[in-house]
């Protein structure tokens, strides 16, 4: 196995302020990094490979059992093991269940090929910290019914950067947000607790800032 690299001419240089002492900082981000050749070769490979599986064998398998199946375990994995586990549980800590569901759920996540939770997480963490900014991984995007529709109420991206500690992203009743629905069950049967949503006073806050930015 090759041995771990980072990018090492990547330094954030930072000065004291009142004296000569200046702070270099390693920079970590995602995309200065240098990729080794095994990540790349593994990951294009298998998505190369799954990919031309399906379309190979598609024609001669296709079923409409099977394409249910395959609709029901998409949601299965994209709603419990990214939306609820790796997201709202593991990288913004906005509900808090028994370390065996957090397992359970997080092997949900595993499921969906975007990796293990702890690369997830710094993934997602340093999106949060450069929303914007050249070194986000992902580019943001406004809150849209369709996307929250097919992301498990994902798409209200906005609200999620308002409160990222929430763990409701659909602040009004019409914004459709099953992952929401899913931890307040788990919240009403007791298996959720310490379940965090923004208060009235929050938004409202957040609203006349929102406002004044604009003018
Ligand atoms: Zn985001
Ligand atoms: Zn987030």
């Amino acid at each position: 196995m090759p041995g771990l690299q980072d990018g090492g001419e990547n330094h954030e240089e930072q000065k004291i302020p009142f004296s000569d002492v200046v702070v270099k900082r390693k920079d970590r981000a995602y995309w200065v990094r240098k990729w080794r050749t095994w990540d790349v070769t593994i990951s294009i490979g298998l998505m190369v490979h799954v990919h031309v599986m399906c379309l190979w064998y598609a024609g001669s398998t296709f079923s409409w059992g099977g394409l249910l199946m395959a609709l029901f375990l998409t949601t299965f994995v994209g709603l419990f093991g990214i939306s609820v586990s790796y997201h709202r549980n593991l990288a913004h800590r906005a509900f808090n269940v028994p370390k065996w569901l957090e397992y359970l759920l997080a092997y949900c996540g595993v499921l969906a090929f975007q990796g293990d939770p702890m690369f997830w997480v710094s993934m997602h963490r340093l999106h949060h910290q450069f929303t914007d900014k050249d070194r986000d991984p992902h580019t943001p995007t406004e809150g849209f019914w369709l996307i929250a529709l097919v992301t498990y109420g994902e798409g209200w991206h906005n609200n999620h950067h308002a409160f990222e500690f929430s763990a409701r992203h659909g602040h009004e009743w019409w914004q459709f947000d099953p992952g929401w629905y899913f931890i307040r069950l788990l919240e009403l049967v007791g298996l959720a607790t310490h379940v965090k949503v923004p208060s009235e006073m929050q938004k409202q806050r957040m609203a006349l800032s929102k406002g004044a930015n604009t003018t």
